[in-house]
């Protein structure tokens, strides 16, 4: 049998969404010389520069995203929000709900982030590739059925999601997302829904504020199917695979996924400016390995990671390349100099307190299949 390779997901458009001229957190009426908006290409493109110089690109099977259709869209939003978004990009307006920056094309650039994930699913589906990684932009999982949030516009995991389920057929599919913030509109949209498992592994209270709780597990047919493990500031490698070892993967082993995806951000990252957990790359490459021996095990290796955020420009493409090098299988060798220095971090290890939050996010995992 020959090996089949990682599909890859990218678009220069993915670059070309413009969120400069937007200021995060400026207090209105306060003179402050503006400043680039942190959400903007450069750590993004960064990866693709070291994919591209690291000779991994070469190897990996170059998906060409499509466009999101409105109906692709309207499967996890309502109607009504892709043709406000629509028309609120056409007005020059410049967020399109709730902290999501709009620029101008950034509607159709959104579609074409949305669609990079439906695209990379036709070919794990064709049985074309092994599984896939889409590097795109803008990001996904803070948007809400009806609302854009935080950076993201349309929720591309949740699009894809429903579009494997409607259009490819996949009965369940369970989304982990690391991003360091809560994943609260990816359970939003399936908060009711058994067929969708939603854990989301993320800093405590970081962003939305007050939202990912260990208690918010879903309702009505859904209750059960929704798992949030809330990390204190300052976790490390061992909470981050405790929290996999310990919740995420039994969660898997429960649901039994036809499909798996994986919202990658590299905000946990030890030197992210908008959180404060130390991970290396050499964490995220051991992350990345447990998920992929879940999907090895449960689903026949399908497994989709897309990237959401991640903002130290630095750091974030040593960490994508380890992702990926192991969702290839393939090492480039290429030494990553931020290592030590995350490494060398106190604490890297699990700490009783984070233990307690993780052995409370576990006592969810019950109602998983029973
Ligand atoms: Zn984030």
């Amino acid at each position: 049998m020959s090996e089949l390779k990682t599909g890859f997901v990218w678009h220069e458009l993915y670059m070309w969404h413009n969120t400069d001229g937007h200021t995060l957190f400026l207090p209105s009426g306060m003179s402050l010389e503006p400043y680039r908006h942190v959400e903007n290409p450069d750590a993004k493109r960064r990866v693709k520069n070291l994919l591209d110089a690291s000779g991994l690109s070469s190897q990996l099977e170059l998906l060409v995203p499509r466009k999101a259709s409105t109906v692709d869209l309207a499967r996890a939003h309502t109607e009504q929000h892709v043709v406000d978004v629509k028309l609120k990009n056409e007005q020059g307006r410049r967020d399109a709900g709730a902290l999501a920056p709009l620029g101008e094309g950034s509607y159709e650039i959104a579609r074409l982030s949305a669609g990079g994930l439906l695209s990379a699913l036709d070919a794990i589906h064709s049985g074309d590739i092994q599984n896939a990684y889409a590097l795109v932009r803008p990001p996904g999982h803070h948007a809400e059925a009806a609302l854009s949030m935080g950076f993201c516009i349309f929720n591309n995991g949740a699009v894809a999601a429903r579009y494997a389920q409607s259009v490819l057929g996949y009965s369940k599919i369970a989304i982990i997302d690391w991003d360091v913030h809560h994943g609260n509109g990816t359970q939003a949209i399936f908060w009711d829904d058994p067929s969708v498992l939603t854990v989301s592994l993320h800093q405590d209270r970081c962003f939305p504020p007050d939202s990912g709780h260990t208690h918010e597990n879903g309702e009505g047919p859904g209750l059960g199917y929704n798992l949030n493990v809330p990390l204190p500031s300052g976790s490390g490698r061992g909470a981050y695979l405790a929290a996999l070892e310990q919740v995420a993967i039994p969660a898997l082993e429960r649901f039994q996924p036809d499909l798996i995806f994986v919202a990658c951000g590299y905000d946990a990252g030890a030197f992210d400016p908008m959180a404060r957990q130390m991970l290396s790359s050499e964490a995220f490459g051991q992350m990345t390995a447990l998920i992929k021996d879940a999907a090895a095990r449960l689903c026949g290796g399908r497994l989709l990671m897309y990237h959401e955020g991640g903002y130290h420009a630095e750091t974030v493409p040593y960490f994508a390349l380890r992702v990926i090098e192991e969702l290839a299988g393939i090492q480039t060798g290429v030494e990553d100099p931020f290592l030590m220095a995350a490494e060398a971090l106190g604490g890297q290890g699990l700490q009783p307190h984070q233990s307690e939050m993780i052995d409370q996010a576990a006592m969810n995992l019950e109602a998983i299949g029973s």
